[in-house]
């Protein structure tokens, strides 16, 4: 949904096998967008990590911060209770899981090997917030079955 395709680009796509729209997009509230970058910042040295979730794929209406289990500078991960005890919050919020997101001190904003190997939600956009230059860059993907799709996020 809301996918940005000009026409023309469709009809030159339309035929083609398992076609993925090159742009899709990611609706972020502009308060969830300075959270999200807050808890990252708030967690340097060490990479920070959260769950977006809202009405429908695509939205980032509410962040969720959550631990870094890791507490490293170059990976991270979330224990498995914090995760659903997370997702039956956003049950009872009638919301769903649209974002991951984390942060890489001194890296760009593009995903590691790892965050490849262990992307597990293919539905969800990964957003990753870089602090290796001065200002934080943020960039969104998905990543399915070991492909990297960037993915154009809206702040609204
Ligand atoms: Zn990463």
């Amino acid at each position: 949904m809301h996918h940005q395709i000009p026409p023309k680009a469709k009809g030159a796509d339309a035929g083609r096998k398992n076609f993925v729209p090159k742009s899709p997009c990611f609706y972020i509230k502009e308060s969830i967008w300075r959270k999200m970058i807050s808890h990252c910042k708030s967690e340097l040295p060490l990479e920070g990590c959260g769950l977006l979730s809202g009405p429908a794929l695509g939205y980032g209406n509410n962040c969720w911060k959550m631990r870094n289990l890791d507490a490293s500078p170059i990976s991270f991960s979330i224990d498995d209770q914090e995760l659903r005890n997370t997702f039956l919050e956003m049950e009872r919020k009638g919301e769903k899981l649209t974002g991951i997101f984390h942060s890489h001190p001194t890296s760009r904003a593009y995903p590691s090997h790892q965050d490849i190997k262990y992307a597990h939600y293919p539905a969800a956009i990964y957003i990753i917030v870089s602090f290796a230059k001065k200002g934080p860059e943020v960039k969104g993907y998905k990543i399915k079955n070991g492909k990297v799709i960037p993915v154009q996020l809206i702040k609204y």
